[in-house]
């Protein structure tokens, strides 16, 4: 997800973030324009459901998508805690 700089509209990274509720995550970002570096928070947040799943919601199968499971390495900031899967 490419969040632009609000200063100077240059690419900026997340550095960090923090789930603050089920549909609502802030991320903490600073611009990579070394003549810029603003630094500066966002909130992602759940608008709506655009489709709901068929036969209701189950856990990942951690044989047929892994990555979806418990994996104390993983280093995806924007990703919450890591769903107990089946399997
Ligand atoms: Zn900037």
């Amino acid at each position: 997800m490419l969040i632009r700089c609000p200063s100077c509209l240059c690419k900026s990274r997340i550095a960090a973030s923090e789930q603050l509720s089920n549909e609502t995550r802030r991320t903490y970002n600073q611009c990579l324009n070394f003549n810029c570096g603003v630094t500066f928070t966002q909130l992602t947040s759940l608008e709506k459901i655009i489709r709901s799943p068929s036969q209701g919601s189950h856990p990942p199968d951690s044989t047929k998508q892994p990555e979806l499971c418990l994996n104390p390495n993983q280093m995806d900031l924007l990703v919450g805690e890591p769903m107990p899967c089946i399997g």
